[in-house]
Order: structure tokens, then sequence, then C-alpha cells
């Protein structure tokens, strides 16, 4: 068996090229933006080797109800849709969520998760207080000053979060870049952002949360992984030791991409395992 953990793999051939290839961040069509049906996303999953996959459907709690989000029906709607596959499900199916601004609303919050029997929760920020998503804002008539200070004020809440035990991963730590630099091509320097980052890092590990290398950057205008290696060395060199892997696919043909490049990256820098969530529990299995 070599490095291969039995119990999760299917096939001989699996066990050659794709073991411990694990999607933990994945969308439905029960996301406001995905394109895919739960089915078409076992199916794809299967057709590539992964071992496990968790719909992680978007519930933004600090919206919860209205649009655009209609994050009520998600959540019912996701986990019904986990319940009815996971017993025939060709890959391991677990029950996941993608919690957006979980601390601004921590009632919400609360609510949802004891509603639902959930392996894990991707804590996620993807706008700040009272503002729209990152990814609706337009950049180009913003000032660098305005950019900084909405970058500062994020990774402050990136901490909040980490520090709110809300979340058992924290999901694409350099989301804001995905649209300020992949897709307006605003120059950022995240050295200037090194302290606050550290902050981050160090909430995430002491509150035994798993830091996200979501590979939806690789096949994106940003080209790199969210966060890349360099923050990732560094969460490496404070003492992290939980990762998780995460496509963020909201279509079949992006599920599972760039897993390859973030494990072989990861274990360039040290990691040896990764987690696998059940019922929010960290199962660490091996890298590959
Ligand atoms: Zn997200
Ligand atoms: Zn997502």
């Amino acid at each position: 068996m070599g490095v291969c953990f039995r119990f999760f793999c299917h096939s001989i051939s699996n066990r050659d090229k794709a073991c411990f290839m694990i999607d933990l961040h994945t969308h439905t069509d029960f996301s406001f933006d995905g394109h895919a049906t739960g089915e078409e996303m076992l199916t794809k999953a299967a057709e590539l080797g992964l071992e496990a996959i968790a719909f992680t459907d978007h519930v933004e709690m600090d919206c919860y109800t209205g649009p655009p989000y209609y994050s009520d029906a998600a959540a019912a709607g996701s986990f019904t849709l986990y319940e009815r596959l996971k017993e025939r499900a060709p890959v391991r199916l677990l029950a996941g969520i993608e919690a957006g601004q979980p601390h601004y609303a921590p009632e919400v919050t609360a609510f949802v998760l004891s509603a639902y029997t959930y392996d894990e929760v991707v804590g996620s920020i993807h706008n700040l207080r009272g503002m729209q998503d990152f990814s609706f804002m337009a950049y180009e008539d913003a000032s660098d000053e305005t950019i900084a200070g909405w970058l500062r004020d994020y990774f402050e809440e990136e901490r909040l979060l980490a520090e709110s035990g809300l979340a058992d991963i924290l999901a694409h730590l350099t989301y804001p870049l995905r649209y300020i630099v992949g897709d307006f091509g605003r120059q950022v320097d995240l050295a200037a952002y090194a302290g606050q980052i550290d902050a981050v890092l160090k909430a995430v590990i002491r509150n035994g949360m798993a830091l996200e290398i979501n590979t939806s950057g690789l096949r994106q205008n940003l080209g790199v992984t969210l966060p890349d290696e360099h923050f990732l060395r560094r969460y490496r060199q404070l003492g992290g030791e939980r990762i998780t892997f995460g496509s963020d696919a909201h279509y079949t043909k992006h599920l599972g991409l760039g897993l390859d490049r973030g494990i072989a990256m990861a274990k360039q820098i040290g990691f040896e395992k990764q987690c696998l969530y059940i019922r929010r529990t960290c199962t660490e299995v091996p890298l590959g």
C-alpha cells in the first residue's frame, strides 16, 4: 500500500496516481453562483478518482434571507441534497457549508450550524461590514489608499473570524486579491500586511483551525493559490500543521483542479498531512 491509506482508496489505479485527492471546497447549484447539480459533481469526482469531496454551498450569514444569496434556501437545500446522495455517492461525500462572514452574525451562524449536522464549516469573508462582495466591486477608480484601507480591514476581519471559533477551516486567505490584482491588475504588496497576516495565521493555529489551500487562483487571472506559497511557508514557520485543499469549483470542469499542484507545493514546504473533517473533527490523512 505504500503511503496510501486503504480506507480512502477506491481502486488500484487510484492508489498509483491520485491517492488522497480530497476536495473540501466545492459548490452545487444550491449556491447562488453554482452551475452544477450535486449528482454532476459526484460523477465528475468519481471520474477524477477523488477520494472524497464536500459540498460547501454559500450561506452568507450577514444577509441570511436576502438576495442575491437566498441563504436560507441554500442551507436547507444543500444539506438535504447531501442527505439524499451520501449513501449512493460514488466517492465519499461530506456535509459542508461555506459560511460567509459568520462572526458578523454569530446568532444566525449558531442557528444554522445547530440545524444541520455538518462535517466541516469553511469560514470565509467575501465582504466587509455593510459593503458588497469583493467580487462585485469595481477597483479602477479606487485610490491606492482606499484599497489599502479595505485590505487592512479585511485582514483584521480574517483575524476576528479565526478567533471566533465559528469555523473549522479558514478559506481563501487572500480572497480580495482574486479581483483587485487578478481581474483589475492593481498592484498590491502583501508585505505591507505581513504583521496582520501573521496575526491571522497565529489565530488559526491557536484555535485549532485548518488553513485552506484554495487552488482556484491557479486557473484564474491571479495565477497562484490563495494564499500563495510565501504565506503557506510562513504558516508552517509559525507552527501551522493543519491544511486542507479546495478547488472552490462552481462548475464540474473546475472540480479537483489544481489539487495536484497544491499538494506538491505543500510537500515541498514540509507539510506531511492534510485534514479530512468528519463531524467537525480533523482526521489527518497523508498528502499522497
Ligand atoms: Zn468563498
Ligand atoms: Zn467557495
